[in-house]
């Protein structure tokens, strides 16, 4: 029955779609990594993103006013990684907070000693367990080749539904999972290595932080830095596309 009511409501939504093609030009035009998409995936991340804008709800936060522009250029990259998984992969939330720039959060630690510390952390963007995701537009639109705020925090929201976040995402069915946990950890160890000596890497070196950031910053090096990523860690590679049905390098040309 809910699935049937999906299908229906998705069906009107993408009728009444009042999507002004000038603005689609214009926003996708400004995300290069979308090149090279097939007229067939440009259709169907067109109308992901008219489902997306009807199904999730954006707010803009400290007086943030969300134009047209904004949302749908969110609601494009959001979509570029579940092209061919399917809008259901976002499914079970329903919010995306948008500030204007950075914003605190307060966190609390407990050091060894059982002494409980609070501090405030300035974040460009933060996923929650089936609650919102929350995105800094500056830094949306600092997006560059292997930076993406966007696909980072929406890689989060994938994993959340995969497993817990101090470990790699479960593979989907359709793979094998020895394969898919080996080239996560051979690449996270060798990562992890390389900034403990400092020394350059390819993508953040915030990346160590936990195996989910890992997960994170590759997704977003993936589709913005593809042919990178697959020639530095070309098994990760095959896995990722694996993992998202796509194989961004050969459609990119870097
Ligand atoms: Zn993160």
């Amino acid at each position: 029955m809910l699935g049937f009511f999906r299908t229906w409501r998705r069906k009107r939504a993408l009728r009444r779609s009042t999507l002004d093609p000038a603005l689609w030009r214009q926003v996708t035009g400004g995300l290069p990594f979308l090149q090279g998409l097939t007229p067939a995936e440009w259709h169907r991340l067109r109308d992901f993103a008219v489902l997306f804008l009807d199904e999730k709800e954006m707010h803009g936060a400290r007086g943030f006013v969300l134009t047209d522009a904004v949302r749908l250029s969110i609601a494009v990259q959001a979509c570029l990684p579940i092209l061919n998984l399917g809008l259901d992969a976002y499914q079970g939330w329903v919010g995306i907070v948008i500030y204007p720039g950075e914003f605190k959060v307060r966190r609390e630690e407990t050091d060894a000693s059982g002494v409980v510390h609070e501090y405030d952390d300035e974040l460009s963007g933060e996923a929650w367990p089936g609650g919102p995701v929350i995105l800094s537009w500056q830094d949306i639109k600092l997006g560059a080749a292997g930076y993406n705020v966007v696909i980072h925090e929406f890689a989060h929201k994938l994993h959340m539904g995969r497993g817990d976040m101090d470990d790699f995402p479960a593979p989907h069915a359709h793979m094998q999972s020895e394969p898919w946990l080996a080239a996560w950890d051979t690449a996270y160890d060798e990562f992890c290595a390389q900034v403990d000596r400092g020394m350059d890497t390819l993508i953040d070196p915030y990346a160590s932080e936990q195996p989910a950031e890992f997960f994170a910053v590759l997704s977003e090096a993936f589709f913005t830095l593809p042919q990178a990523v697959r020639s530095i860690y070309p098994e990760l590679y095959a896995q990722l596309a694996l993992f998202y049905r796509q194989d961004p390098a050969t459609r990119i040309n870097a």
